[in-house]
């Protein structure tokens, strides 16, 4: 947090530094990422992202698209870049990249973006996809559940205030549950680390990840404090299914 000067913002632990949040995910026959944040360049460069065949986006705030125009190399003269979004945030994106979206002609090195609306379920390289819209303050996000010949394998809801029971229902005994937790302290819009245990304790995945973690966490001292099994997630953190 620019101006902060906590024991966070200043730890030397570099799962303390935390950039917005975003996932990638890669099979054999597909990779794509969900939102491209502000620090999405940053952390491509970072992870060396070369492959990059779609984007999915949860919902159009500030944290998790401002990095769009960023998307520039991954599209070539000859290939549109797939980009899956609820009505609401296709809107949105069109909208505030309104330059990538409506170009009359494609224009070199510019995002050549190809609207995927979202109104179901859909597969990306052989892994199915499951839209979760959850209530998120004012806004409806898009949580997933990622599936693999029947296997939940994950499910990602990284801004959310509440998970009705029918989404419960839906992604029960995941392998891994990535889940917002803001911090301790009560937010409008964001689940605390308590309510987000909660959430937990009646989808009992396989393990349980935090995300979305502010600077009121740190995080040997957090995750030392969680139940076993949920674990705080960070910069750079891979998952492996196999
Ligand atoms: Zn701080
Ligand atoms: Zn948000
Ligand atoms: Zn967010």
């Amino acid at each position: 947090m620019p101006r902060c000067g906590c024991a966070v913002c200043m730890s030397a632990d570099p799962r303390d530094k935390r950039t917005r949040s975003s996932i990638y995910v890669s099979t054999p026959e597909q990779a794509w990422v969900i939102d491209t944040g502000p620090d999405f360049r940053a952390q491509c460069l970072r992870e060396r992202i070369d492959r990059l065949d779609a984007v999915v986006y949860t919902h159009s705030h500030t944290d998790h698209m401002m990095g769009f125009d960023d998307l520039r190399p991954y599209c070539t003269a000859e290939r549109d870049l797939p980009v899956y979004a609820s009505a609401e945030t296709m809107a949105d994106l069109k909208r505030v990249f309104a330059f990538a979206f409506t170009a009359p002609v494609a224009i070199p090195g510019y995002v050549k973006p190809h609207p995927h609306m979202i109104d179901g379920p859909f597969e990306l390289g052989g892994i199915r996809l499951t839209p979760l819209p959850l209530k998120h303050g004012r806004a409806i996000m898009n949580g997933y559940l990622f599936e693999y010949e029947g296997r939940k394998l994950a499910a990602y809801l990284s801004d959310c205030k509440e998970v009705p029971d029918a989404v419960i229902e839906r992604i029960a005994e995941v392998e891994a549950l990535i889940i917002d937790a803001l911090r301790y302290r009560d937010h409008p819009t964001h689940l605390s680390v308590s309510e987000a245990l909660a959430v937990a304790e009646r989808v009992k995945p396989a393990a349980t990840w935090f995300t979305h973690i502010c600077h009121e966490l740190a995080h040997t001292e957090t995750e030392a404090a969680l139940p076993v099994g949920t674990r705080m997630a960070y910069d750079g953190l891979k998952l492996e299914f196999r």
